[in-house]
C-alpha cells in the first residue's frame, strides 16, 4: 500500500468542489487516512513548492496557494501515487483528459483546483510537511475485500 498527499487548492474550496473531489477518491476505492482544512502561510507554501523556487510562476503560485483555505488529505491505496496522479489529470486543465478532476472541473494551469504528489519520495516529504504522525489513521475499511482481489 502507498500513501500520497492530496490538496484541494483555494479555488477548489471557493468553488464548492471539495465534496465532489473527495467523493471521486472515495468512489475509486482509495482510503482517506488523514484530512484537514487549513490556510497555508507563505513559509509552508514555499517549502511545499521548493522545487519551483526559480520558476517564473513561483510568486504567483505562492499567492494562489495562500489565497484561501485548502483541504489537505493523505490518501492510501495500492499504487496510490500513480493512481491519484492519473485521476487528477495533466497540470494544464486545457490538456487534461475528460474524466479527470482537472479535465472536468478546471480551465487554467494557475487555477487547477487540486494538488497530488508526483512520486513516492515527494509524497513522504509532503505528508510530513502537512501532518503529524498522530493525525494519520491506521484503520480497516469494511469494503477492502471488495476493492482488492487480494
Ligand atoms: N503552475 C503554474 N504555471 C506553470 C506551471 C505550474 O501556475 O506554468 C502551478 C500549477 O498550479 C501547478 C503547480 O504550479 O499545479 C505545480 O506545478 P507542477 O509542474 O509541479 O504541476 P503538478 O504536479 O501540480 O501537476
Amino acid at each position: 500500500m502507498e500513501r500520497t498527499f492530496v490538496m484541494i487548492k483555494p479555488d477548489g474550496v471557493q468553488r464548492g468542489l471539495a465534496g465532489e473531489i473527495i467523493s471521486r477518491f472515495e468512489r475509486k476505492g482509495l482510503k482517506i487516512v488523514a484530512m484537514k482544512m487549513l490556510w497555508i502561510g507563505r513559509e509552508l507554501a514555499e517549502q511545499h513548492y521548493a522545487e519551483h523556487k526559480e520558476k517564473p510562476f513561483f510568486n504567483a503560485l505562492i499567492d494562489y496557494i495562500t489565497s484561501g483555505p485548502v483541504v489537505a488529505m493523505v490518501v492510501e491505496g495500492r499504487s496510490a501515487v500513480s493512481v491519484v496522479r492519473t485521476m487528477i489529470g495533466k497540470t494544464n486543465p486545457a490538456e487534461a483528459a475528460p474524466g479527470t478532476v482537472r479535465g472536468d472541473l478546471a480551465m487554467d494551469t494557475g487555477r487547477n483546483v487540486v494538488h497530488a504528489s508526483d512520486s513516492l519520495q515527494s509524497a513522504e516529504r509532503e505528508i510530513s510537511l502537512f501532518f503529524k504522525p498522530d493525525e494519520i489513521f491506521d484503520y480497516a475499511k469494511v469494503d477492502e475485500d471488495w476493492v482488492y482481489e487480494k
